[in-house]
């Protein structure tokens, strides 16, 4: 089979902050690559959390960039673990344009624990709990939620599971973070990359994306549940795409389109136009101030600390500094 043309010149260099699209037509197949430097640098480094956490975050943002670039909706997909492992919750928030934040809640005790331990992988420092996906289109319009057990394993996992039960499409992802190295006149400086694909096999006929047996959980022990076995389109990508390495998805060096030449060369594989994304929240001090309006006098009152009120925004760290008295019933007027 003759590989597809490219209707342009592959990039010969990673376009960091973006998204591509592709398609393997031959295979039925469908995927993005997502590669982030500066956005997830900013993001990462801003907050300063303790290396492990980080990187689980770095996942995170990568995996809602994937999800959320593919989605087509006006509004927020917003990607929250709540789980009994050291990290308590991991919030990546993706706005319609590709605005990205992201935060954390840990427990310090035991993450300090779990890294003497040397228990840290994605899987160890979320423990159990669950994964919940939520599509906010504004307040008159549904929340779409997507809930999936977080057992132990990391994120890719709880995304793989995520997409076979409530999807039924067969799908795989792969995510990688580093540190990158880099030396400078002042000495070495470090900056986070973090990259991802998404594979998924969609066939015409649905009866082709029949998944490997879901165990019910109910069948008496040493009883072999009888499986489809899995389309061979599917598993060709599925194998191809777990040949994937961790350089390959955050080496600067390395371009999208090369890489999904890489893997896909052999059956013809045709990208799309990228999507951008950037680290921008979109806290303000008008969405804060309504916030403490909502609260009772009594509750603001006793917000006051040295004679004002500052309330800091956990995505982004910005600290916004009130009077007291700036914030008092009947000042709504200011407000939009
Ligand atoms: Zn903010």
């Amino acid at each position: 089979m003759i590989p597809d043309i490219p209707t342009r010149k592959p990039s010969p260099h990673s376009a960091d902050d973006t998204i591509l699209p592709f398609e393997v037509a031959a295979l039925d197949l469908r995927g993005r690559v997502v590669r982030l430097g500066p956005v997830v640098d900013e993001i990462l480094t801003r907050h300063d959390y303790p290396l492990p956490v980080s990187k689980l975050l770095g996942e995170a943002i990568a995996l809602a960039a994937l999800f959320g670039s593919s989605l087509k909706f006006d509004g927020r997909f917003i990607l929250q673990t709540q789980s009994d492992g050291p990290v308590r919750m991991l919030v990546v928030d993706y706005a319609t344009g590709g605005r990205l934040r992201a935060c954390v809640r840990f427990d310090r005790k035991r993450l300090e624990e779990a890294i003497a331990a040397r228990a840290v992988s994605p899987g160890a420092l979320l423990g159990r709990g669950h994964l919940a996906m939520t599509i906010d289109q504004g307040a008159d319009m549904n929340r779409y939620q997507g809930l999936v057990a977080i057992d132990g394993g990391g994120l890719e996992a709880a995304a793989h599971e995520y997409f076979q039960r409530s999807e039924q499409i067969p799908t795989r992802v792969r995510l990688a973070v580093a540190e990158e190295l880099r030396a400078g006149q002042d000495g070495p400086t470090r900056r986070w990359r973090a990259g991802g694909i998404m594979l998924q096999f969609l066939p015409k006929s649905p009866e082709r994306r029949r998944g490997p047996d879901l165990d019910p959980g109910d069948a008496p022990q040493g009883v072999q549940i009888p499986s489809m076995p899995e389309d061979d389109a599917w598993v060709e990508g599925k194998a191809l795409v777990e040949t994937v390495e961790d350089i390959e998805l955050i080496d600067p060096d390395l371009s999208t389109e090369r890489l999904v030449y890489r893997l896909f060369h052999e059956r013809g594989v045709r990208v799309f136009g990228n999507a951008n994304v950037a680290a921008e929240c979109s806290c303000s001090r008008d969405n804060v101030t309504a916030m403490l309006m909502s609260f009772s006098q009594d509750d603001r009152d006793q917000m006051v600390e040295d004679g004002r009120i500052s309330v800091t925004c956990e995505f982004c760290n910005r600290v916004y500094v009130f009077q007291p008295g700036e914030v008092e019933a009947g000042e709504s007027g200011t407000l939009n």
